[in-house]
């Protein structure tokens, strides 16, 4: 097992045990509930802007472990950012989970959230890596108040 999938497999255990920013927020700027139906992962994400500027993010569901870890590793990394700033990441983690895993990963600029490149391996968990993704794309959009992944 490569170095990387290992970190992956920690790094997913531990946000699933802990997941960060797990909690509702009070008046949240846009709230969107997101539905992956192939494994039953739902989460409703809570964002606060000011601005263009996310100030909080959090979230709260049930799924499986690469869904929550997913969720808890991109709250963390969205707080502060710029709506610009959180496309970018969208469309970052978009084209690694889709890449064609025959050609070398491109995980420029995601920092941390590389770790996640390891789920592209398995195409039936990719859904439930980026249901908060898109979750999140709908709430800076504020396009709807659910979306799903089918
Ligand atoms: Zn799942």
């Amino acid at each position: 097992m490569s170095e990387l999938s290992d970190l992956y497999q920690q790094v997913i255990l531990d946000h699933n045990k802990k997941p960060r920013n797990f909690r509702k927020l009070d008046e949240p700027t846009r709230t969107v509930q997101g539905l992956n139906p192939l494994c039953g992962d739902q989460l409703t994400l809570y964002v606060d802007l000011d601005g263009d500027r996310i100030t909080d993010i959090s979230f709260q569901g049930s799924g499986c472990a690469i869904s929550r870890a997913s969720a808890s590793m991109m709250t963390d990394s969205l707080k502060g950012k710029t709506t610009a700033e959180a496309e970018q990441l969208f469309e970052g983690v978009h084209r690694m989970l889709t890449s064609d895993t025959s050609e070398p990963v491109n995980t420029e600029g995601l920092g941390k959230l590389a770790v996640l490149s390891g789920v592209r391996e398995f195409p039936t968990r990719v859904k439930c890596a980026s249901l908060s993704w898109h979750a999140l794309r709908n709430a800076l959009k504020g396009e709807g108040s659910k979306v799903s992944t089918e």
